[in-house]
């Protein structure tokens, strides 16, 4: 059974988890806290944050979205690559941490071969990337 304390904000929040939503059902989600079409995890004990890592049945998720007022939060399951994971030479920067491909890395800032730094968008990650450029020719007659 679960006891509802009154004693304040704080450490005492309990927050349900879900999974596998449908993006079309995140704007329901968002204004009124209606869970549809989504796998039911668990509970956290406290407010968890986004980008905040939580493990249910030798899973890893990472919270993407949090609805305070029905203390709700939506994760989508991750990997965790392996400690020191590199990727060269990728057509997309790809999260050494999750794997995960950036999609729109032409926004990310670097001349050729210059370290940078971003965050992966899907696992809130710091990693540094850089940027090779390739340049050909083609060529035809006048
Ligand atoms: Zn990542």
């Amino acid at each position: 059974m679960r006891v509802e304390t009154n004693c304040g904000l704080g450490s005492d929040e309990m927050y349900s988890i879900y999974t596998n939503y449908k993006v079309r059902d995140l704007h329901d989600f968002m204004k009124s806290g209606k869970v549809a079409n989504a796998t039911y995890l668990g509970e956290v004990n406290n407010r968890p944050d986004i980008y905040e890592k939580v493990s249910f049945n030798g899973k890893t998720y990472v919270v993407s979205m949090i609805n305070d007022s029905k203390k709700l939060s939506f994760a989508q399951e991750i990997k965790i690559l392996e400690k020191g994971t590199e990727f060269e030479f990728e057509r997309e920067v790809v999260c050494p941490y999750c794997g995960s491909e950036q999609s729109d890395s032409w926004e990310l800032d670097g001349s050729d071969g210059e370290e940078n730094e971003t965050y992966c968008g899907t696992c809130g990650e710091d990693f540094v990337y850089i940027r090779n450029i390739e340049i050909t020719y083609s060529s035809y007659p006048k």
